[in-house]
């Protein structure tokens, strides 16, 4: 028996992923730049135990579904090939988000998830192996694994040890994110199932694999030069590029509500009016990101908070890599 609890922490992608190449092994067919966030954590325990017959899943205190289930059952599954046992487990995890999150808790959920359940296999990974394991789940855990700045190249088909890869660390650069929550509920479309439309019927799929490269190539330069301008523009660029691929295919996958316009206007607003350097981005959801320098994120969360349809805001600053807390 051994026994391994982790923590894990969800991040935001400043340029974006949208689009897979290969839908077996889960690679992304298109480079993205993250930050990891602090505050938004996973903690999960992994037990392996001769005794148990089956694995047993639970999620913020309850049995896990069968779906969300299967999805950790596959990454045990391959623990298990590489530690050459068949021991079942048993998984406890939580996710402790402020309610003004709306943010992926795949990303921390699985990052989680792989680091806990080799340490406890005994298997002497590196981040770097921990980090694919964790991607074939969900591509965006990949970068959980690492603290602060941290970068998934693009997959070639058939690339299965692809891992994400550290930039800075969280000292490196005081941003905030302030996350403006803009509805209630699960995403109607999936990220996944949003990606695989995309891929099969809207007429910008090509045009954005071609532009992604060059836009998140912007965000490292920006984050190498502590430029925030030049990150902040190409980060716009990828999250409104993604956006119109994914509107434009058959039927159409449109994310925005009413109140995500008004925020996006707001955080205009602020730039150009007002002269506050604050970039926005969103995911495959209708929440808006603002990032911003940490001497503007009052100001620019009372604007948020304001805006009409804004239900919460919530701030994050850069946060840590994966991180053992109890190993036996
Ligand atoms: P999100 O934007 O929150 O990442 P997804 O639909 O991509 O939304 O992923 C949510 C799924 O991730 C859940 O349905 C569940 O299967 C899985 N998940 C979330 N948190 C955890 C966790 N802590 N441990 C294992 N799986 C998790």
């Amino acid at each position: 028996m051994s026994r391994c609890k982790v923590r894990a922490h969800a991040n935001i992608a400043l340029s974006k992923y949208w689009g897979k190449s290969d839908l077996a092994l889960n690679l992304p067919a298109v480079p993205s730049v993250s930050m990891t966030l602090d505050g938004l954590v996973t903690e999960t325990e992994v037990r392996f135990d001769t005794r148990l017959r089956t694995d047993r899943v639970f999620l913020d205190g309850r049995r896990a579904s069968a779906a969300e289930r299967q999805r950790v059952v596959e990454v045990l599954d391959q623990v298990r090939s590489a530690a050459g046992h068949l021991q079942r487990a048993e998984v406890r995890s939580a996710n402790h988000f402020p309610t003004a999150a709306g943010l992926a808790s795949s990303a921390s959920g699985f990052a989680a998830l792989a680091a806990a359940a080799t340490r406890a296999a005994e298997l002497d990974w590196d981040d770097k192996r921990v980090s694919a394991l964790a991607r074939q789940a969900s591509a965006s855990a990949a970068r959980s694994v690492f603290g602060g700045f941290v970068e998934l190249p693009a997959g070639k088909p058939g690339q299965a040890s692809l891992a994400a890869r550290p930039l800075h660390d969280e000292r490196y650069w005081d941003l905030r994110i302030v996350v403006a929550e803009t509805a209630k509920g699960p995403k109607k479309v999936g990220s996944t199932a949003g990606m695989e439309r995309s891929r099969r019927t809207s007429p910008y799929y090509e045009a954005w694999v071609a532009a992604a490269p060059k836009l998140s190539a912007q965000v490292k330069r920006g984050l190498k030069l502590r430029d925030l301008p030049l990150l902040g523009a190409a980060m716009e660029q990828s999250t409104l590029a993604f956006h119109a691929c994914a509107m434009a295919s058959a039927p159409g996958i449109l994310y925005f509500q009413p109140a995500t316009l008004a925020a996006l206007a707001t955080v205009r607003d602020l730039r150009d009016r007002r002269g506050v350097e604050v970039f926005a981005t969103m995911d495959a959801g209708p929440h808006v990101k603002a990032l911003c320098h940490v001497d503007d994120v009052g100001r620019v969360r009372r604007a948020l908070t304001r805006t009409e349809g804004v239900i919460a805001t919530g701030v994050s600053a850069p946060g840590p890599g994966v991180e053992i807390l109890e190993w036996d």
